[in-house]
């Protein structure tokens, strides 16, 4: 049996995420002893790099937005601030087998696929997002009735409901109006308004360069960030958690706090505790690395619904072709529920069918185009909250006393991004800190 936890002990931080690695640099700088443990052999989770024939690139697309002043500042903090690099962007939008640019005020004017009625309701629509503060009020608001209500029945038939299929996997469920008000401010937050042009941005490296920053700082100040470990189960005394059980032994700590999804963390805790049922988007994503670009466009809104994927995300346009060795990359994701028929296709068949209905969209594209392709998936990457989610999300809970849960589920009505996810941990770390105690008592301030 454990020993009950002690201020010198370290606190223990399952996953190294951007979660629980700007966590754990926080808790450093404030003096606590951290222990961050990631099964995988380099932190970043889902942000994290991969090598793709020679190229360290994102596993999955990244983009950081102008107002991302979390994600900037502790860039910044960390010393990779000079690789913030942004761009301006161009947006896409595919109807019926035709290809329009939507990438200024003058195209959204001439936007052909919609009448002179829809466009004005969807600039209502824009405008009256950016008005409302309060949310609280949509949180009960089915998303349907709502966008109707707003922006018109043809609008909706026409753009959103082929949208919202197309990213949820045809089966959007009872979504709240607060999923399309919070995605519509923070895309809107994007446009320069005197230039009327979208900039976007990265950190040249990916966020890989972030993950390895904070890594970096947690160690210089004393913590330790263990990667390719990872937990099998958690350490108790007395009705509380006092430590971790992990794949090369067992580490005693003063608090647990899991970054883990709640399909995660379940298998970790003893049977008779079940965490909330959670709802959850998956992905399967073709990556190309190509030999020329594809389109002038970031990213591509599809409403065509004989295209089997959501969008197609040139990430070059924003990175720049100078930093790939003068190659276009090019994403094209299909977001799955976990049980979708996708994940039990081979490789090929998600190529193949894939890359069919990229030569539909862009009929110069050719395969000789292609220098490099990988199919990378993922069952549960985007929780999804369904009507009246406000009253239940909180960023901290206890399912047991000693353990502190939190993740990306416990963020809404913010879209799930890094943005959020720092200010997540800027959060949890305001309600963790007090309680804590370690060789210094200095209360960090985070950057917000
Ligand atoms: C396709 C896609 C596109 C995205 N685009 C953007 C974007 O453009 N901009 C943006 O800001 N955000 C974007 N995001 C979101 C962003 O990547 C995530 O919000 C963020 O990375 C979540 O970080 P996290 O630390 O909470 O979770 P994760 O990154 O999932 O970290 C959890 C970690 O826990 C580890 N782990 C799991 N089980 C164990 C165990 N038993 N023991 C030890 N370790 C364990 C995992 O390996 C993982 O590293 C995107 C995400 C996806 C999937």
């Amino acid at each position: 049996m454990s020993n009950l936890p002690n201020t010198t002990q370290p606190v223990g931080i399952i996953g190294g995420g951007i979660l629980g690695l700007t966590l754990g640099y926080w808790l450093m700088r404030s003096g606590i002893p951290v222990q961050v443990f990631e099964r995988d052999r380099t932190p970043g989770g889902l942000a994290g790099a991969m090598d793709f024939d020679g190229l360290q690139v994102d596993r999955f697309y990244h983009v950081i937005l102008p107002t991302d002043h979390h994600v900037i500042e502790l860039a910044r903090e960390v010393g990779v601030g000079e690789r913030l690099h942004f761009q301006n962007t161009r947006v896409g939008y595919f109807e019926q087998g035709r290809m329009y640019s939507l990438s200024s005020l003058v195209e959204f004017l001439r936007f052909e696929p919609l009448t002179l009625i829809e466009r004005a309701r969807l600039a209502f629509f824009v405008l009256y997002c950016q008005q409302v503060k309060d949310w609280s009020h949509l949180d009960d608001i089915p998303l349907e009735q709502w966008l109707v209500r707003l922006c018109g029945r043809s609008l909706y038939q026409k753009m959103w409901l082929p949208l919202l299929r197309s990213k949820f996997d045809d089966r959007p469920g009872k979504l709240p109006a607060t999923y399309l008000w919070a995605r519509t401010r923070r895309m809107s937050s994007t446009r320069d308004a005197a230039a009327q042009r979208e900039s976007m941005g990265c950190l040249l490296g990916g966020y890989q360069v972030l993950a390895d920053a904070l890594t970096g700082a947690i160690r210089a100040g004393g913590g330790e960030v263990h990667t390719g470990v990872t937990i099998r189960g958690l350490e108790y005394a007395q009705g509380q958690v006092v430590g971790l059980r992990t794949d090369r032994g067992r580490v005693d700590c003063q608090k647990v706090v899991s970054t883990l999804l709640p399909s995660y963390l379940q298998p970790l805790l003893p049977e008779g505790v079940r965490l909330e049922e959670q709802k959850y988007l998956g992905i399967v994503c073709l990556m190309l690395k190509l030999n020329r670009s594809l389109s002038p466009y970031y990213t591509i809104n599809i409403t065509d619904r004989s295209i089997p994927f959501t969008t197609v995300v040139e990430t070059t346009r924003v990175i720049g072709p100078e930093n790939l060795e003068g190659h276009s990359l090019v994403y094209v994701p299909k977001y799955v529920l976990p049980d979708s028929p996708y994940f039990e296709k081979t490789d090929v068949e998600i190529e193949t069918e894939f890359l069919h209905h990229l030569q539909r969209m862009f009929p110069a594209f050719e395969r000789e185009h292609i220098c490099a392709s990988r199919v990378v998936r993922a069952r549960t990457v985007e929780p999804v909250h369904e009507l009246g989610a406000g009253r239940s999300v909180r960023p901290v809970v206890t399912p047991l006393p000693g353990l502190i849960q939190t993740s990306t589920a416990q963020i809404y009505p913010a879209l799930v991004n890094c943005e959020a996810v720092i200010q997540l941990a800027a959060s949890v770390y305001a309600q963790l800190r007090p309680g804590l105690q370690g060789a210094r008592s200095a209360q960090v301030v985070p950057v917000i």
